[in-house]
């Protein structure tokens, strides 16, 4: 039974790739690469000769049965062009066949955009949603972006260059005046942070169009201020006065104040 090695490779800068994935590499007996051409490069700069088949997202179901015999005969690498595979690259099928026969995963950890984007973003790192490729078509951009309104959590979501300005414009329609950080060639000879409020953001990257590859680091929706005891008890009458019931007002109004239901329930008691 063979092992499975899931082997982050760089997101630009070459020597951003462990010891242990350029010896587990070198020491595998088949590589699975999503370009292998593109591998070639990296692979030949470290002087591992060893053999690659291809696996990518056209050929990703078919390859299965190939890649689960190879398995059973030796150790398999898999590598995509960048960065961790199974990060919106390939990885995922295979590593779930590979677990149903059986076999031995071991991730390595390595080179993913997501997160130096954000570590290096200055919004919050301790809670986020990571969101993939934004949906190309902006009614779906903004449908996703519409029921993220309320997350707290920082959002981390790739993007093309090409789309970054009507994505941030979204982004700015649909949450608001959000702070965003644009990370951009990432660990490249012009790696780039822009820093700052969408609309600042923004109309830096309509002066300057932006090229290369990017991760798009979103801040989470605001703590709602806490309404004081007068706001509470004018938005209660308001509600009792227009013939809502107690309990469902005090519900809505949790919602909006910060204050916990039974709270402006009893408010509500009193007042009633
Ligand atoms: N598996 C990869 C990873 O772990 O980061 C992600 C692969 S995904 C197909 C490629 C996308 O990741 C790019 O289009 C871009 O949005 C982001 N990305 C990759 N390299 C980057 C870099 N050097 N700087 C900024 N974003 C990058």
């Amino acid at each position: 039974m063979g092992t499975l090695y899931i082997v982050p490779t760089p997101i630009g800068n070459l020597e951003d790739i462990t010891l242990r994935a350029l010896r587990i590499l070198k020491s595998v007996m088949l590589i699975a690469a999503e370009d292998t051409r593109t591998s070639g490069v990296l692979l030949k700069h470290y002087e591992i000769e060893t053999p690659l088949t291809s696996y990518h997202e056209h050929n990703k179901h078919s390859k299965l049965d190939e890649l689960l015999e190879a398995l059973e005969i030796g150790d398999v690498a898999l590598i995509s062009d960048a960065g961790t595979p199974g990060i919106s690259d390939p990885g995922y099928e295979l590593v779930c066949a590979a677990i149903a026969q059986g076999h031995r995963i071991e991730p390595l950890p390595g080179a993913n955009a997501a997160l130096v984007a954000l570590v290096g973003s200055g919004l919050p790192t301790d809670s986020f949603i990571y969101l993939g490729f934004l949906p190309k078509k902006a009614s779906a951009r903004r449908q996703l972006l519409q029921s993220l309104q309320g997350e707290r959590r920082t959002l981390v979501a790739y993007e093309s260059p090409n789309r970054l300005c009507d994505t941030l414009d979204d982004i700015q329609a649909v949450l608001g005046q959000r702070a965003v950080c644009v990370a951009r060639e990432l660990t490249k000879l012009y790696e780039e942070f822009q820093r700052g409020d969408v609309k600042t953001v923004l109309a830096h990257y309509r002066d300057n169009p932006p090229k290369g590859e990017i991760t798009l680091v979103i801040g989470g929706a605001p703590e709602p201020a806490i309404w004081d005891e007068a706001q509470v008890r004018a938005a209660l009458q308001q509600r009792l006065n227009a013939g809502e019931g107690l309990s469902q007002a005090a519900k809505a109004i949790a919602a909006e104040s910060g204050w916990k239901k039974k709270a402006v329930y009893n408010l509500g008691l009193e007042q009633s």
